[in-house]
């Protein structure tokens, strides 16, 4: 257990201890391959090494997808196709956990691309309506248009007459996913970027969010706290929400491109946007989690996290201001693949949580492979935790075997 965690396991509504409640949806041969995969990833080196061979060999065209297909991507992703996928949400929903479908088709470049980001993301919204096993949907803002194009927005830059006719694109394009969720009643998680491209996805996620979020929190922006200027952005958009324009959506989330922003910072020159360590993180998190609750009347939000203290701090919160297990603005959430003992326990608890699932063509996701092999091996003591419970979970079964 984390010596940092405030909260003992035994005085909470829900253990993340358990295996047995984790691991009961993979069979002895997955556990091993899960056990198998997390050891590689505790070597940077090797992480570095194995992406850069990947890209290479399938780009030349050299047989290796279905070594790929049935290894890292089985254990990150649902598959590449809506049959593949499928039986993965329905295992999921089985233990009562929902599915947010990643179309995970990054490095899209072109007009032609975009348009069919958005098809498939009205496909998931469409297979939303009817299967309860789908809470909502995600989207990068970056899979419809370009991120230069965002990157000039957030900039101030004027665009010329054909980047603002793109740009006019972009945002059609969005208005046909979020009036889809609409209609769907199901909600669209927008996630978060760069900061050299997130002042033109907040612009966006906040306009929309006044069109459509009347009844409900439909469109959900999300708020990066390794971030320093990310808790006065909440409190301003908490007061937007509280003066009664729209009912606020927000994910929360510590942020994925930590040394990318740090290196432009170095760079360019100017002052890292990232909080100086990873506790000034943690209370920034903290601190989100606990304005949440205290204005939980007007916002609806997704903890997108696989940091334990964070989820036992919400779960701890939730029962000392009396709000039912599964109150409907309350969502855990964590990748699939990491974490089962976060899921796998909350949901067996009785609290809404569900996975992000990335799907698409194996070659598509190796940008999101590669992201989530290097930033585990950057995170400190994450991999050791995965292993620890993976070989705890064995364990168990030897002895019950
Ligand atoms: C459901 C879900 C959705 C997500 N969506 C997005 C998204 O839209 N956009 C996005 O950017 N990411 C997204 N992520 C990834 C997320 O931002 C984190 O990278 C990842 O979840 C690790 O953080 P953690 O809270 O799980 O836990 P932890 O392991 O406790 O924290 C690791 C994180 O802390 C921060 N950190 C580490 N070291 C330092 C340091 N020295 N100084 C300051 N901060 C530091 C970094 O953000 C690092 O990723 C998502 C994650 C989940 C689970």
């Amino acid at each position: 257990m984390n010596k940092t965690n405030k909260f003992k396991d035994s005085a909470l509504p829900v253990s993340f201890e358990d295996t047995f409640i984790a691991f009961q949806h993979k069979s002895d041969r997955e556990l091993l391959l899960a056990y198998f995969i997390f050891g590689l990833t505790k070597s940077p080196f090797l992480v570095k090494f194995l992406s850069q061979v990947a890209k290479v060999t399938l780009s030349m065209g050299l047989p290796v997808k279905p070594l790929i297909k049935a290894t890292v991507f089985k254990l990150f992703c649902g598959g590449e196709k809506k049959e593949e996928y499928s039986k993965v949400i329905a295992k999921l929903g089985k233990a009562g956990i929902g599915t947010i479908l990643d179309y995970s088709v990054e490095g899209t470049e072109d007009e032609a691309g975009f348009d069919g980001t958005k098809i498939e993301l009205l496909n998931i919204i469409e297979q939303s309506k009817s299967n309860p096993n789908i809470p909502c949907t995600c989207m990068k803002m970056t899979a419809i248009g370009s991120f230069e194009i965002f990157e000039k927005v957030t900039a101030n830059i004027v665009l010329s007459i054909d980047e603002q006719r793109a740009w006019d694109k972009v945002k059609n394009r969005l208005d046909e996913i979020c009036k889809a969720s609409y209609r769907a009643g199901k909600p669209i998680y927008i996630d978060a970027e760069e900061s050299w491209t997130q002042a033109a996805i907040d612009q966006l996620a906040e306009e929309m969010m006044s069109k459509y979020n009347n009844y409900k929190a439909i469109v959900f922006t999300t708020l990066q706290l390794y971030r320093w200027d990310r808790i006065d952005y909440l409190v301003r958009l908490m007061e937007q929400a509280r003066s009664g324009s729209y009912r606020l959506g927000i994910k929360i989330v510590r942020g994925a491109y930590l040394e990318k922003e740090r290196e432009r910072a170095r760079l360019i020159g100017y002052k890292s946007p990232i909080n100086s360590s990873k506790l000034d993180t943690d209370k920034e998190y903290n601190k989100a989690i606990e304005l949440f609750i205290n204005n939980i009347d007007v916002v609806e939000i997704c903890v997108g996290t696989h940091n334990e203290d964070s989820c036992r701090l919400l779960v701890n919160l939730m029962a000392e201001n009396k709000l039912a297990r599964n109150h409907p603005h309350i969502y855990f959430s964590q990748l699939y693949g990491m974490s089962d003992n976060i899921s796998f326990n909350l949901a067996n608890a009785g609290y809404n949580v569900s996975k992000y699932l990335p799907f698409g063509p194996v070659e598509s996701t190796l940008p999101y492979l590669a992201r989530r092999a290097e930033e585990n091996t950057a995170i400190a003591g994450q991999m050791s935790k995965e292993l620890e419970i993976i070989s705890k979970e064995r364990r168990r079964r030897k002895i019950a075997n």
